[in-house]
């Protein structure tokens, strides 16, 4: 139970899947709010003091709020990356774009830690060098990032809250400033999707304890617990007071060993190593050598279990994308489904430069898109291609299709 680490989020957001969620918890610090107070422009979301309100909506929710219907819409985590981008000025953004280019070659640790070697969990550099694993993320993947990113991108233009004034005379951004916004969506759309915790509220009877229920709040975005590695048996689980996270150890760690928290099922309560290594590898992309996964655990399965109750603390659990595969479609079937998505996505690129066009429109059609890449297992080759041409469009022949084209 000892504390390990108390870390508030760089960036956090209320779960935009829970119906209630937005008008219970404070959008800025994500406390329960008893008295809520209202944003001054919309009715989507509230905050839970005075001093939360012109916080939140000086850093981002101003940029958000003509656009946040929209933003919920789309159900992924996008409203972290939004907030994240929202926090700087596109100016701000480049120059540490250009600043952090020296720093591509060092290591990842020196890459997050500040000089002093100390963590900040408030530091634009060191959520820029979060581990995104753009190189183990595979093509549908990808896809479907650029995707999220297009429209993510469109809705920023679409607020008319943060392209504007950065120059004296033009309030409009131009091609070069739309890819750079679009390619730093990429990247942090990734971050968030490997490192992002659920905000989670446990619910404990006084008199029934064993009756622990867990509602979902939001998710995060950690610095300092974005480090921690996982493993089956984990030495450490987190706890949430709003959007701050307190790390405990949940067993004794011997000096000089590793702290690690558990990214989805505990060994005891999934003891079949190969579902569990299935699970990790889909949604993180690695295969566990943890020492449940080595079969070292010397802890026998049913003390485990015991003592895990004992401790009442939830299951600790990143919310994973759900890929249903049918095994019954046909490749042929896909590729005509894509090719209806394909054609139906090709009128958004050609309607994109017509004054009057609006994403919001587009945003079910979005979703069929993301959904569809989900289930697709392996993208063929040429239909890789139709797509990234469509990117290429979207994106103006450079920038963000980058990602895509390798
Ligand atoms: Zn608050
Ligand atoms: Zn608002
Ligand atoms: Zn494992």
């Amino acid at each position: 139970g000892e504390v390990i680490a108390v870390e508030t989020a760089y960036a956090s957001c209320v779960d935009p899947e829970e119906p209630n969620s937005p008008l219970d918890f404070c959008t800025f610090c994500l406390a329960r709010c008893a008295a809520p107070l209202p944003c001054p422009e919309c009715t989507n979301v509230v905050f839970c003091n005075e001093e939360c309100r012109s916080n939140g909506w000086r850093k981002f929710h101003m940029k958000e709020c003509p656009v946040y219907p929209q933003l919920r819409k789309l159900k992924f985590r996008n409203i972290e990356a939004y907030r994240i981008i929202a926090g700087q000025s596109l100016d701000e953004h480049r120059a540490f774009v250009t600043k952090f280019k020296k720093d591509e070659k060092i290591s990842p640790l020196e890459q997050i830690l500040c000089e002093d070697e100390i963590c900040d969990s408030y530091s634009y550099r060191s959520v820029y060098f979060l581990e995104n694993n753009i190189k183990s993320t595979d093509i549908k993947g990808l896809i479907a990032c650029s995707i999220r990113a297009f429209v993510m991108t469109q809705l920023m233009i679409q607020s008319n809250r943060y392209f504007v004034n950065y120059t004296e005379d033009k309030n409009e951004p131009d091609e070069e400033d739309i890819i750079f916004i679009g390619s730093l969506f990429i990247r942090f759309l990734l971050t968030i999707s490997f490192n992002s915790y659920q905000i989670i509220e446990t619910h404990v009877r006084v008199k029934e304890v064993s009756l622990v229920s867990e509602e979902s709040v939001g998710s995060g975005i950690y610095i300092a617990g974005s480090l921690f590695n996982h493993s089956c048996f984990p030495s450490a689980m987190i706890f949430f007071y709003g959007n701050v996270g307190v790390f405990r150890a949940s067993r004794f760690i011997p000096s000089g060993t590793q702290v690690c928290v558990c990214y989805t099922e505990h060994y005891s309560i999934e003891p079949d190593r190969a579902i569990r290594r299935r699970n990790l590898h889909k949604a993180y992309s690695f295969i566990c050598k943890c020492e449940a996964c080595l079969s070292k655990c010397r802890i026998s399965f049913s003390d485990w279990k015991t003592s895990l109750s004992a401790y009442k603390v939830p299951k600790l659990k990143i919310k994973s994308k759900r890929v249903s595969r049918n095994d019954n479609e046909s490749t042929e079937s896909l590729e005509l489904e894509l090719k209806l998505l394909i054609t139906k996505f090709s009128f958004i690129t050609l309607s994109l430069s017509s004054p009057s066009f609006d994403i919001t429109n587009c945003l079910d059609l979005t979703l069929e898109m993301i959904e569809f890449f989900d289930r697709f297992v392996v993208v063929p080759d040429p239909m890789c291609i139709q797509v990234t041409t469509i990117f290429q469009e979207i994106f103006h022949q450079k920038g963000s299709c980058y990602f895509v084209n390798k």
